[in-house]
């Protein structure tokens, strides 16, 4: 068998896998949506994902150590993972070899030559990654003011080196060791102005752009989508992301660009790649040219997805093994294997000292000036409801890869990708939006914590969610508390009855009651008796229309019996109002004055039985900003949320 066709069997099988996992990321009925999937397998094997969250928390869930097996393959194979493996990569190539059948061999050849702009997606890596790593960033800072034993060793690391410098012969060691001296003693020197933990600040921001969240995100949220509703077989009720529109723009985007350049994406913008070329640069199985036979006929040029120069001096790092030149070179000159290429390779990456300094003092200082907006502490949004379990705001956006795992596997819907609410850092983050969606957050319902690959929703227990067992001393988790606004509840505003929030209020007992109150309705005129017959009262005034009146919530008063309660309307016909008792037989007389009144139940939200699934919202029947709203305050995840005090 040819090795590209087992190659693509292998991209054929990870592009299918990849997709499987999204479709049954859905929870249904059918036997094979989320029985145990492994879905997030391929999110672990990223090792992208997991040296962000190592960077940015100082700590790895332990399904990302699948990325180990990819670190360790390429390091011995090279780039294997994106020719063979990735998914998003396979989509990249299919596309630009669709584009380019029909070109000729020099418009290919031109196409996969190699730019200086593939350098771009080192400055990607390293901004994004210096963002992750502020917190490291700021211990290593304060490490040298907390411990003695470290500023002891540091000086004497400092000393060793400068000593080194000094008898070192070779130039560029001498140059390197002085470097290296200065920015130790730079570091004790800020370390000893500064409080590294109040300077700076970690964001995991490597899912944006990080191939794997990318596809994932984009495949749940924005092309799923199209078939729910539509094929029951995923999810037989439509679904609904606001504000995915930039997630699609975006896919469609890189994914049309192929059309210009082959594999745009992964040349060009891809930070895994650009980490996996790192690993793979000095690969020990690599491809090169064998040291005889090439004619320069550019058919290896013409077929590199890698734009790696195969022809002449090869970049090994660039070269993603699709394996096309060995193939298709005439005289069987390309080869994979352990000796270095005989026309040369070059190991990159070719990124100068100043584009990888300003990369990464961009991405340690980006932290630190967004949150200067104070999103995450005091100016906190409380439109921002994270799902159950999520970790406080600052180690959420530690660990969150804004996959859309979470947003897909909600069987209500309610998780959604944010736009800016949640600041620039927390864009496409998951919120909780219940006006969208068939439901609110369900109280039994714990299925996104269990898909998030990095733990920034913790997987939690039924028990925990439900503060039973033993976590019944911490009670439920609270993910907000509903908050009523009076100038817009239906009982409040507009004397209308309305009691939707407390009924459909999930725990028990409910976090909304209600206190009774009757009254007086504006009508367009007097009501005046002018007879009575038994329970009927006959009056002269504005006609009562009975589908208002006569529903139970409406009671009449009599001017001359003050001392009787409200009685309740059971009927109107022509002119008269059938009562469901007559208390008035012994005082009343006509023209006595007829005062209608409804019976509200006024809606309260008990703060410390609130837990914020927003159900009540959902329902609410004031379809545009609901009259009753969920608000992140008192959230269980956060200490400064706390409302009760
Ligand atoms: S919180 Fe949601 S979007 Fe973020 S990493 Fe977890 S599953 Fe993915």
């Amino acid at each position: 068998m040819r090795i590209i066709t087992t190659r693509r069997i292998s991209q054929t099988f990870f592009f299918l896998l990849f997709l499987w996992f999204c479709a049954v990321s859905t929870l249904g009925e059918q036997v094979w949506q989320l029985r145990g999937w492994p879905v997030g397998w391929l999110l672990e094997l990223d090792p992208l994902v997991g040296l962000g969250t190592l960077l940015a928390t100082g700590t790895l869930y332990a399904g990302l150590l699948w990325g180990l097996l990819t670190v360790v393959l390429t390091i011995f194979l090279g780039r294997v993972f994106c020719g063979w493996i990735c998914p998003f990569g396979a989509l990249h190539q299919a596309v630009g070899w669709l584009a380019g059948r029909k070109r000729s061999a020099a418009v290919q050849i031109a196409a996969n030559r190699y730019r200086p702009a593939q350098r771009i997606k080192y400055v990607i890596l390293i901004f994004l990654l210096s963002g992750a790593a502020g917190d490291f960033l700021a211990w290593l800072l304060d490490l040298s003011v907390e411990s003695s034993i470290a500023v002891a060793g540091i000086a004497a690391a400092s000393l060793a080196c400068g000593i080194a410098a000094v008898r070192v012969r070779k130039a560029f060691w001498r140059r390197w060791t002085t470097v290296l001296v200065l920015l130790i003693i730079g570091w004790v020197g800020l370390g000893f102005l500064t409080d590294g933990s109040r300077l700076l600040a970690a964001s995991l921001q490597t899912g944006l752009l990080d191939p794997l969240p990318l596809f994932y995100r984009s495949v749940n949220l924005t092309l799923l989508p199209l078939l729910d509703g539509r094929m029951a077989a995923f999810s037989s009720p439509g679904r609904l992301y606001p504000g995915s529109v930039a997630i699609g723009l975006l896919f469609w985007t890189v994914v049309l660009l192929n059309l210009v350049i082959p594999r745009f994406y992964c040349r060009f913008i891809c930070p895994l790649g650009a980490l996996l070329e790192i690993l793979g640069r000095n690969a020990l199985y690599r491809m090169g040219q064998k040291p005889d036979g090439c004619t320069a006929c550019g058919a290896c040029d013409r077929h590199c997805e890698g734009a790696c120069d195969p022809s002449t001096t090869l970049r090994s790092a660039e070269c993603v093994l699709c394996m096309n030149c060995l193939d298709r070179c005439p005289h069987d000159v390309m080869g994979y294997g352990l000796h270095p290429s005989a026309a040369g390779e070059m190991a990159g990456p070719d990124l100068s000292k100043r584009e990888f300094t300003a990369a990464l003092v961009s991405g340690v200082a980006a932290v630190p000036l967004l949150r200067l907006s104070g999103g995450v502490d005091a100016n906190w949004n409380p439109a921002v409801i994270r799902p159950p379990g999520a970790l406080d705001e600052a180690n959420f956006l530690r660990r969150c890869i804004k996959c859309g795992q979470c947003m897909r596997v909600c069987p209500t819907n309610v998780i959604h990708p944010a736009g800016l609410q949640a600041g620039i850092e927390g864009i496409w983050t998951p919120v909780l939006n219940f006006r969208v969606g068939t439901s609110g957050c369900q109280r039994g319902c714990i299925a996104c914590g269990q898909l998030c690959p990095t733990a920034a929703i913790r997987p939690i227990p039924l028990d925990e969610r439900l503060g039973r067992g033993e976590f019944a001393d911490r009670g439920p988790i609270r993910i907000g508390t509903a908050f009523v606004d009076r100038g817009r509840c239906l009982p409040w505003a507009m004397d209308r009855p309305c009691i939707v929030c407390q009924e459909n209020c999930p725990v028990s007992p409910k976090a909304i009651f209600t206190r009774e109150e009757f009254r007086p309705v504006r009508l367009s005129g007097d009501l005046r008796l002018r007879e009575m017959v038994e329970d009927r009262l006959l009056f002269d005034g504005p006609a009562l229309p009975a589908e208002r009146f006569a529903t139970g919530d409406y009671f009449v008063t009599l001017e001359e019996s003050p001392d009787i309660a409200p009685v309740r309307i059971k009927d109107i016909g022509s002119g008269g109002i059938s009562l469901a008792e007559n208390p008035f037989v012994e005082t009343a007389s006509p023209g006595a004055r007829i005062t209608v009144r409804v019976k509200l139940q006024l809606p309260f939200v008990d703060p410390s039985a609130c837990i914020g699934c927003g159900i009540c919202e959902h329902e609410c029947p004031v379809k545009g900003r609901r009259a009753i709203r969920v608000s992140a305050e008192n959230a269980s995840r956060d200490r400064q949320h706390r409302l009760l005090l």
